[in-house]
């Protein structure tokens, strides 16, 4: 018989002391259960990361981690935000892991799906989406902004699954290719589709959040949708040249069309005219102004190329 696959189950944890503890319990019985029915081997491990929380979590983190050698934890020195401590997750198991998942704390996503996500693996899949079968969990707002998040990057050229959030399963090559990606703003949902490799997607109804409150606000929504669509696609800028066309060939229009009335012996008054232009083309260049600077505000960032996070102590070396 082939030697079994190891499994790390990363989860990024960010003020969760109300879940974490139901959360451990029940995604280390899944780790059990998969360990007992010879799917992974024993050295198969929970990580948990957290990501500077201001709350007891780190605390219930190492007292899980000293009570149990398969609940493990880093510890970032501070907030670096859910995808980076993803990144860190990731960076610091992948050496270890055969195969590594990566699931919220909050339980949203189906802990069930586990084992069809290793069935998946097993069967010669380095990459595994959890994809949501619907959204009636969320609000109306978030429903439709997110579909039309979806819809937009598609029209931009990028290729996300759809209705994936970060659950999914990746194959320890699958994750060495991704930290190849070093750029400091990384969008995993748009990078990974770009890895390649054997992938499929397996589907799960999405739960309410089990306790406490989500740790995307809108704000945070709105900057990770405009971070993800400005970090993959210059198409904005593409849509500053056409709006930048159309106010020419309008202002020439209009010219041709004063024109005409003068040699026709008709006089208008001038300020409308004046004052719209002045306007719209004044709007046009701010608008333009400001989606240039976003990109090189974007490329300020990454040529710094800063750390993407801080481990302050690990217990994985213990
Ligand atoms: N999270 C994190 N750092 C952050 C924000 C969130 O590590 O700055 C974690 C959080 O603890 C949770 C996961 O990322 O495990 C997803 O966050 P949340 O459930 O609040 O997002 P939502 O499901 O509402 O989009
Ligand atoms: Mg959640």
């Amino acid at each position: 018989m082939n030697e079994l696959k190891s499994l790390t189950i990363v989860v990024p944890v960010y003020n969760e002391e109300e879940v974490i503890l139901t959360s451990a319990e029940i995604i280390y019985q899944k780790l059990m259960l998969l360990i007992k029915q010879n799917k992974i081997s024993q050295n198969s491990e929970v990580v948990f990361v957290n990501d500077g929380s201001k709350d007891t979590t780190w605390e219930l983190v190492s007292t899980l981690s000293q009570r149990n050698k398969q609940l493990q934890g880093i510890n970032l020195s501070r907030n670096f935000g859910h995808q980076n401590a993803l990144l860190a997750g990731l960076t610091s198991v992948v050496v270890t892991s055969d195969f590594i998942i990566t699931i919220d704390a909050d339980l949203q996503d189906d802990v069930n799906l586990i084992d069809q996500m290793v069935d998946e693996a097993l069967a010669g899949n380095e990459i595994v989406y959890g994809v949501r079968n619907n959204r009636d969990s969320d609000t109306w707002f978030k429903k439709h902004t997110a579909e039309t998040f979806y819809r937009l990057m598609a029209k931009m050229g990028v290729n996300i699954v759809p209705n994936h959030a970060d659950y999914r399963l990746m194959s320890q090559r699958a994750v060495q290719e991704l930290l190849k990606y070093q750029e400091t703003n990384l969008f995993l949902r748009g990078v990974i589709p770009l890895l390649g490799f054997k992938t499929t997607k397996v589907y799960y109804t999405r739960q309410e959040r089990s306790a406490g409150v989500s740790k995307y606000p809108l704000p945070k929504m709105l900057k990770f949708a405009w971070d993800g669509i400005t970090s993959f696609s210059v198409a904005p800028i593409r849509i500053i040249l056409l709006l930048g066309i159309i106010t020419v060939i309008s202002a020439l229009l209009v010219f041709s069309y004063s024109l005409i009335e003068h040699l026709l012996g008709n006089t208008t008054s001038g300020w409308p005219s004046l004052i719209i232009s002045i306007w719209l083309i004044g709007g046009i260049q701010l608008i333009s102004i400001s989606v240039i600077g976003e990109y090189i505000g974007k490329i300020f960032n990454e040529v710094k190329h800063r750390p993407r996070f801080t481990i302050q102590e690990n217990t994985l070396e213990q």
